[in-house]
């Protein structure tokens, strides 16, 4: 299927990092698909939207009381290099978000998995310090631990 150009500018200006397409890809509704088994629907829709040189997606554990992170690991995390898309998800408080971690994180995408190499922080243009707060998302998340400042 062909997106229709006038739809889909180049908003490609810079933004959080590199220049990517700020279209994002809401998987609200993503559970009333797959409630109806059609996640090779949304599979399709997901592919057809990375084809296109999109990489943004947006969840949230309350869209479909998790099923839409579940269905986002399904059609994205689990069928996609984790380096080709950016995610976004929301986190309640710290104990639900201790429970969620565990369910959409692969091994591969686990704060643990930083090796401090730094390649990320001088693309930032948030001048976000990454490792360290990743870092301390180990230690929360992972090692369920308190951070001390
Ligand atoms: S420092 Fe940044 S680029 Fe390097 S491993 Fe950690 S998150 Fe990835």
């Amino acid at each position: 299927m062909e997106l229709p150009k006038t739809v889909f500018p180049t908003m490609t200006k810079n933004y959080l990092d590199q220049n990517f397409k700020k279209l994002g890809f809401g998987l609200m509704r993503s559970p009333f698909i797959s409630e109806k088994g059609d996640i090779e629907q949304m599979k399709k829709m997901v592919d057809l939207y990375t084809e296109k040189g999109f990489t943004y997606f947006d969840t949230s554990y309350i869209y479909g009381q998790g099923i839409s992170e579940t269905n986002a690991r399904s059609v994205i995390v689990e069928r996609h290099p984790r380096s080709s898309f950016r995610f976004a998800t929301k986190l309640p408080n710290i104990e639900y978000a201790k429970r969620r971690y565990g369910n959409i994180i692969q091994e591969s995408g686990r704060a643990s998995s930083c090796i401090a190499c730094g390649s990320c922080e001088g693309h930032c243009p948030q001048k976000l310090k990454i490792i360290t707060y990743l870092q301390e998302a180990v230690t929360i998340l992972e090692d369920n631990k308190e951070v001390t400042k």
